[in-house]
């Protein structure tokens, strides 16, 4: 298999898509890596012959002190697909159970299925966020892992940090609660909300984050998790802890982490394109479900796969989904003109 199984269908889009002028399927973001990364990156080269023991030690040192934990609160990975696919298998193999909202991110239950795991679905509310009472009475003895994904993907939606955070100080007394920030950086306050502050507080909490999103590194793959030393314990059994990633990657990374005037420009940025969405949906007669993310989903008016493929041929990428019978796009956010590629496409066909 050439593509890990989170990859598939985007894989299988860019595959199909000889001609791509917009390319918003996969969640990216287009404005790249900052130019500070980018010159560490370059710069790094000279020395990629060795492994990057240092670097790696340098990363998780700067995430410490960034993150106010110690470094045995952290584990690397090569994007964070590495460590969710771990804990896929840590809290999958033994035939338990992962409760999650449903849609959301469905790569940890899913490879945690192939392992012999339940999923658990939960429905989201009808304002499309995850339901944490629902999922609260949901866990059972049999549960191994709750997964939440905040912002959630595909939705866009979030929960209030404050019952999160309560969530997570109830459920993970009985269960290890996973956290998905992967798109925490496109919230105001986004330290305020994490759940990282949970695993200070001692509990049972596993935060997972990735560059690939308003760092720009999705081509880089670079990962982390913060949780509890015994869980790290446990989670690097079965992946993650560094040497999948290259030295130049962890460079960039170290540059990029800090980097504040990049992440405000593409948070920007990417406000800029949603915006211009938003007005292009009301004005053809859409609703959408307003995103915290790099990503917005609407109700489509006619089949989702076909709508997929007509906008394939005029060579923008999108998904398309079903849930609440109903048919859905998600469009990434892309760069000013790829949003008008899109706009001048969707206007085609609706
Ligand atoms: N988590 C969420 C919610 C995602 O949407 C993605 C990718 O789109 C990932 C994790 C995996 O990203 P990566 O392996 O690039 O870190």
């Amino acid at each position: 298999q050439l593509f890990a199984k989170a990859y598939e269908t985007e894989a299988r889009l860019a595959a199909d898509m000889p001609v791509i002028k917009a390319r918003l399927f996969a969640n990216e973001n287009p404005f790249g890596p900052s130019e500070k990364a980018k010159k560490a990156i370059v710069e790094a080269l000279p020395e990629s012959y060795m492994y990057p023991f240092m670097q790696l030690r340098e990363f998780a040192s700067l995430i410490a002190k960034e993150e106010g934990v110690s470094e045995d609160h952290i584990l690397l990975g090569a994007g964070s697909s590495e460590l969710l696919m771990a804990c896929s298998y840590l809290y999958g193999a033994n035939g338990g159970s992962i409760v999650s909202a449903d849609p959301s991110y469905a790569y940890l239950m899913e490879t945690a299925g192939t392992f012999g795991a339940k999923w658990e679905k939960v429905p989201l509310t009808k304002d499309y966020a995850h339901d944490l009472d629902a999922m609260e009475k949901r866990v059972t003895d049999k549960t191994s892992l709750v997964y939440i994904c905040n912002p959630n993907n595909p939705t866009g939606t979030i929960v209030s940090a404050i019952k999160l955070a309560s969530f997570c100080e109830v459920v993970s007394k009985k269960k290890p609660v996973f956290v998905d920030e992967a798109y925490i950086d496109y919230i105001p306050d986004s330290r305020k909300n994490s759940m990282i502050n949970a695993v200070k507080k001692g509990q049972n909490v596993i935060v997972a984050r990735t560059f690939s999103k308003v760092h720009g590194f999705a081509g880089l793959r670079i990962g982390y998790v913060i949780a509890l030393p015994e869980t790290i314990k446990k989670i690097e059994k079965y992946g993650g802890g560094g040497m999948n990633i290259t030295a130049t990657s962890v460079k960039g990374a170290i540059a990029s982490f800090t980097d504040m005037d990049h992440i405000t420009y593409a948070v920007g940025k990417n406000k800029e394109s949603k915006d211009f969405l938003y007005t292009v949906l009301k004005d053809e007669g859409y609703e959408y479900i307003p995103s915290y993310g790099n990503f917005v989903m609407f109700p489509l008016k006619m089949d989702g796969k076909k709508f997929r493929d007509e906008m394939m041929k005029r060579g923008v990428g999108i998904r398309n989904w079903e849930f609440n019978k109903m048919q859905w796009c998600r469009v990434s956010m892309g760069t000013m003109e790829q949003m008008q590629l899109f706009a001048q496409a969707f206007k085609e066909l609706s």
